[in-house]
């Protein structure tokens, strides 16, 4: 045998690269045991264990942080990494979460099914309705988790009024920004502790990595979270860190773009034949209008639920229909894809239960893409047309 497997030192003499490198490895060497302690206990900068942090990772969140004028953010392997290690490495036997009653399928599952069972209980409440907020508090309540626009209804938290609500029962307040970003809303702006994101969504923008990040905005939870993402291996792969700090550096500008035909999108809509209703923050007959224009910065995403007459078999046609647009349970994708809650997201529910939320078999959102604005809108007054044919 020969010693191939010994490492072989990176050419010397070799340009800086322009890209940041894919830092694969899982561990670090150290030059002595003093200079490990160094690294350990913070004196020196380095790397030991991938499982703890690792250079992509570390690259990746100053980023986020960046963008969302925070410290210390942590990237974990997706966004419900995030929410477990916030929820789990904050809380204790005993707490009390109010959460918002529109929150992503997978948060309230946790908070249903799995805090439980680890002595932390929780009850919904709908976020729009600050008084409804306030009656949910107990004494016990530690956390209020919310998500400024709510999935599929593009509901928009009242999230001055919750954020006083939760400093004045000392209790944090953490927000899921993934549909909002940063680029309409710097949640710790308006008081929150806690921010995480599902990065697989806009952030990262191709839908090619599962990723989360999550930061709070004191430095002594934030070392909390980086413990407890340790202890449960909440570990990203460095390989979908470096995909989503590429596709970070286009966000600003895919969003922009893809708002714009938000807009138009949701404007085509309204009035064509079958259709019910149309959801977007930015049109006036929004139910949040006023609230969104406030509290977003005058921007209002990429994100437009409508409902279709004709229940499943027109919901079927309009599929098919718009077969250039990718109907996909996901959002923040380059390209604009629909979903379908009903047999997606709120899938679990009764029937009974989505009518209560106004999601009937004809509702749909679209995640509006960079796509050329006219040419999506056609497609999707072509599809809606046809599904009314019947
Ligand atoms: N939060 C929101 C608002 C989401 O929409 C999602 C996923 O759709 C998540 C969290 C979970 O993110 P991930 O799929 O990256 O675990």
């Amino acid at each position: 045998m020969s010693t191939v497997v010994r490492r072989t030192p990176w050419p010397e003499g070799t340009a800086r690269a322009l890209s940041t490198p894919l830092q694969p490895s899982v561990v670090y060497c150290a030059e002595s045991p003093d200079a490990l302690d160094a690294i350990y206990e913070g004196r020196d900068a380095g790397f030991t264990y991938a499982r703890e942090a690792h250079p992509n990772a570390e690259v990746l969140a100053r980023k986020i942080d960046a963008l969302e004028g925070l410290t210390g953010g942590l990237i974990l392997g997706s966004g419900m990494a995030a929410v477990t290690c916030a929820l789990m490495g904050l809380l204790k036997a005993g707490d009390h979460v109010v959460g918002a009653d529109r929150l992503y399928g997978r948060s309230l599952r946790m908070m249903a099914d799995d805090l439980p069972r680890f002595g932390i209980t929780s009850s919904l409440a709908d976020i729009t309705n600050a008084e409804a907020v306030r009656a949910a508090i107990r004494p016990e309540t530690r956390m209020i988790l919310v998500e400024t626009v709510s999935n599929p209804g593009l509901r928009v938290a009242d999230l001055d009024a919750i954020s006083d609500i939760a400093k004045g029962q000392g209790a944090l307040l953490m927000v899921d920004n993934t549909f909002t970003t940063p680029r309409a809303l710097r949640p710790a702006e308006h008081g929150a502790d806690i921010v995480l994101h599902s990065v697989t969504k806009l952030l990262a923008g191709h839908a090619d990595v599962t990723l989360g990040y999550v930061a709070a905005v004191d430095p002594e939870q934030t070392a909390q979270l980086r413990t407890f993402a340790t202890t449960l291996g909440l570990t990203p792969s460095p390989f979908d860190c470096w995909l989503a700090e590429r596709g970070l550096y286009s966000f600003e500008l895919r969003y922009d773009r893809a708002e714009a035909t938000a807009a138009l999108l949701a404007d085509r809509l309204d009035g064509l034949p079958g259709v019910r209703r149309v959801l977007y923050p930015g049109r006036a007959d929004h139910p949040d209008h006023a609230r969104a224009a406030q509290l977003l910065n005058g921007r209002f995403g990429n994100m437009v639920t409508f409902e279709i007459d004709g229940g499943r078999p027109a919901a079927n046609r309009f599929v098919r229909a718009a077969e250039q647009i990718a109907f996909a349970p996901t959002l923040g994708d380059v390209a604009t894809t629909i979903s379908h809650p009903a047999t997606s997201s709120h899938r679990a529910m009764s029937p009974e239960q989505r009518d209560s939320l106004g999601l009937s078999e004809g509702v749909f959102r679209v995640s509006v893409g960079i796509e050329p604005a006219d040419l999506l809108c056609d497609e999707f007054e072509a599809a809606v047309r046809a599904a009314a044919q019947g």
